[in-house]
């Protein structure tokens, strides 16, 4: 195994490739949605560019049916079909006029001689003329009309009415062309109104102005039916930022002491109107730009219309949510797409841990756990396939390796007791002498010590008694070497019969000489057991002939050892030895005492 590889799960390899395709997956949904959200702002783009052509086209067209209005009066007063001297003509001329355009509120001419005649249209739809001049001593003076369009009866007069110093005469006269007024609340109609008129030269000579009072309701009325969705508006103003059209059903006048005055844009009552006034120019003159009123984001258009000198800014609001009512479905459905491909990502991933991953990671744990000796059965999955397999084959070596170790553990086991018995028996062998079956010098050595150690520090006797076989030289002489083997075995049974305590010791010194230890004893027990071992050699009655009594016999040197401490084996025997001496000087088959203390 390569150990310097950094060790990467199984878990990881699998899980993080699927990730990425995850994330890849999402990237792509998300990247639909926001092309599905681009195109749906193209189509808003569209849509207010449509608006803006709308509203610019209706006000070419309520324009250019004022200034056509103008052009046939001065055409009509030009070319003699409207004849100001003449009352029937001019009176048949205006009414007629008037009576064919819906939106206009008046008509009329001012003279430079301060003369004024016209047209008027009241609330009710009925039409009157209007006149002043000399007749009228510089009043004016409107009169009902027949059904001629001839004067009836004066309903009114205007006391001391000069059209000269009149703001649309003046205008004309100054521009020496058409000149338009700024959008006013009519007085009768209560609409807004522009008032359009144009110098009358003859000859190079001022000769008067004509006029039309023109209702500006056509314009409104196309506003209104603007698609602009349910919280988007268009309105209008001049250049003096004031309200001239809107479609949020707001007035565009403000009432100050009875009087109508035009309102600023910024002044609106209404939130979204007064908002888009504080929006930078610099952010409107960005494509469709996006700006945030009452939590809403609504896209703002601002384009310009011209018209003879006259600049009046058109802006277009719209929100985007009016159009977009599914876009919270697409949303949703994003979102739903969004999360189905999450949820079936999450199931594979999961599918792929619980069927494949985790099996393997259980085989790999139970794998590492055989390596420390513990061995567990690996649960098979449900599905047959290369895992199950896998997992089979390692629960199957598992059990031979569990059964082929307890086989070596129980042969280990067996080997041991035998070797243990054997151990027994060559430390049994080491001690004992094999001829007379009683223990050899070594064992007597190792004993010695420990006892003289145990009496030692229990204050406690130990007798000692040293045997030789009584003229054992001239019987192997006499009865061969092989009988004296056997007459040695003889006599070590006769010992192990005539000492009997468990702490004693029988021992062979060397040769035909024996030991025998008896710890913790007195002078009469020692005595008493040498006099036994005595009289059973003695009775064993093995003939030899080399002996005063014709049997085989020993003598016996007994020590009773009062223990002092560091007390040694070899003075004991010395004494022991002394002991024997004297029993073989004395006549054998005897026993000689000695004290050490
Ligand atoms: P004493 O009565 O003074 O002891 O006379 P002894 O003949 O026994 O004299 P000694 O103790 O010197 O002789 C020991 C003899 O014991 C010598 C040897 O032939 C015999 N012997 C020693 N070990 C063995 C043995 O293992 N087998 C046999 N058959 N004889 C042995
Ligand atoms: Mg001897
Ligand atoms: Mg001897």
């Amino acid at each position: 195994m390569d150990n310097n590889k950094k060790k990467k799960s199984i878990l990881v390899e699998l899980i993080i490739p699927l990730i990425v395709a995850f994330v890849i997956a999402t990237v792509i949904l998300i990247l639909v949605v926001n092309e599905n959200q681009r195109n749906v702002r193209n189509m808003l783009e569209s849509l207010r560019n449509e608006m803006i052509t709308l509203v610019q086209r209706e006000l070419n067209l309520q324009m250019d049916k004022a200034i056509l209005l103008n052009k046939i009066n001065e055409n009509a007063y030009h070319n003699g079909i409207l004849d100001t001297g003449v009352p029937s003509n001019r009176e048949r001329y205006f009414t007629g006029l008037i009576k064919e355009f819906d939106d206009v509120a008046m008509t009329y001419i001012g003279l430079e001689t301060g003369e004024f005649y016209g047209a008027r249209r009241n609330i009710d739809g009925t039409i009157n003329i209007v006149r002043n001049n000399e007749d009228t001593l510089g009043h004016s003076e409107y009169y009902s009309v027949d059904e001629y369009g001839n004067s009836a009866e004066l309903l009114q007069v205007f006391e001391n009415f000069d059209p000269r110093i009149r703001p649309w005469y003046e205008a004309a006269t100054q521009n020496q062309r058409i000149a338009f007024s700024g959008i006013y609340s009519h007085f009768v109609f209560n609409e807004p109104t522009l008032t359009a008129s144009i110098p009358i030269f003859e000859n190079g000579l001022l000769i008067g102005v004509v006029g039309v009072d023109y209702l500006m309701t056509g314009l409104n009325k196309t506003l209104t039916q603007l698609p602009i969705g349910e919280n988007g508006q268009v309105f209008i103003i001049d250049d003096k930022e004031q309200l001239i059209a809107t479609t949020t059903g707001e007035s565009i006048f403000n009432l100050v002491e009875g009087k109508s005055q035009n309102k600023l844009a910024a002044d609106s009552s209404n939130p979204i109107t007064k908002t888009t006034m504080l929006v930078s120019d610099p952010l409107l003159e960005t494509a469709l730009p996006e700006v945030r009123i009452n939590g809403m984001t609504y896209m703002i258009g601002k384009d310009k219309f011209e018209f003879y000198g006259n600049y009046w800014d058109i802006y277009t609001i719209i929100l985007e949510e009016d159009f977009l009512a599914d876009k919270n479905v697409t949303l949703f459905r994003s979102l739903a797409g969004g999360l189905m491909i999450s949820l079936i990502f999450m199931s594979l991933i999961l599918f792929i841990i619980r069927n494949v991953i985790r099996p393997i990671l259980r085989l790999n744990e139970s794998a590492k756990k055989m390596s420390h000796g513990i061995i567990d059965e690996v649960p098979l999955g449900k599905q047959r396939n290369e895992i199950y397999e896998l997992t089979q084959s390692f629960n199957d070596m598992s059990m031979k390796i569990v059964n082929h170790v307890d086989e070596l553990e129980a042969q280990v086991k067996l080997r041991t007791i035998e070797l243990e018995e054997k151990n027994e028996m060559l430390r049994h062998l080491s001690f004992k002498d094999e001829l007379m079956g009683i223990g050899n010098r070594r064992r007597l050595d190792d004993f010695l010590e420990q006892a003289l150690e145990l009496a030692s520090r229990n204050n406690l006797n130990i007798g000692l008694m040293m045997l030789d076989i009584d003229n054992f030289k001239e019987f192997n002489d006499s009865y061969g070497h092989i009988e004296g083997d056997e007459c040695l075995r003889k006599i070590g049974k006769a010992l192990k019969r005539s000492v009997h305590r468990k702490s004693d010791l029988i021992a062979r010194y060397g040769g035909e000489e024996m030991v025998v230890v008896l710890q913790d004893t007195t002078k009469e027990n020692l005595l008493k057991v040498a006099e036994n071992i005595r009289l059973e050699i003695h009775g064993l009655m093995l003939p030899n002939e080399n002996t005063e009594l014709g049997v085989v016999t020993v003598s016996i040197g007994a020590v009773l050892c009062k223990v002092k401490p560091k007390q040694t084996a070899d003075e004991v025997l010395n004494v022991a030895d002394q002991a024997l001496y004297e029993a073989k000087a004395n006549g054998k088959n005897r026993i000689e005492f000695e004290e050490l203390i």
